[in-house]
């Protein structure tokens, strides 16, 4: 199988994540065909935001058919779907954790782990649209990305000695 060796992060159950992606699709108009779950699968296994490249050389040992234009189409495709979100800060994608309803995700993103944390704050959805709204624009990306360090990271920060802004600059 494509995903042999990789654990899904957090116990996710994969199987059931890829089983509800196809009812996600049939249900929007779209099919999830071998090509395109391959790509979502990596995504769920991975946990992780990767680019398209970084798919691909995941991809490939299983699939030697699986092209960069394929990953694409299929990247396409499953942002389409409102399975996968696109982060343009880092030119990558995530699988969406909560894919059954379409939405605008808000992003955390560590600068330095590269860990991401999906939010779903309705409030800032509804504020990018005000905006959009008073400026006479129609937004067709909503997506929000917002980067900093992670807990983890800070407390890494803290652990060690020099690591104050005086000294790392
Ligand atoms: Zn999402
Ligand atoms: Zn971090």
């Amino acid at each position: 199988m494509w995903f042999k060796g990789i654990e899904v992060p957090d116990g996710r159950d994969r199987e059931g994540l890829i089983e509800e992606a196809e009812t996600i699709c049939r249900a929007r108009g779209g099919r999830l065909t071998q090509q395109r779950r391959a790509v979502l699968g990596m995504l769920l296994a991975v946990g992780r935001p990767v680019t398209a490249y970084e798919l691909l050389d995941l991809i490939r040992p299983d699939d030697a058919a699986m092209t960069s234009a394929s990953t694409y189409r299929s990247l396409e495709f499953l942002v389409g779907m409102g399975l996968v979100h696109r982060l343009d800060s880092t030119r990558s994608f995530v699988a969406c954790e909560r894919p059954e309803h379409v939405h605008a995700g808000q992003f955390l993103i560590c600068r330095q782990c590269g860990t991401v944390v999906e939010a779903e704050d309705k409030r800032i959805a509804q504020a990018a649209e005000d905006l959009g709204e008073r400026h006479g624009f129609m937004l067709d990306r909503r997506t929000v990305e917002l980067t900093g360090v992670c807990g983890v990271c800070r407390s890494d920060d803290a652990g060690s000695e020099n690591a104050g802004p005086a000294a790392r600059s």
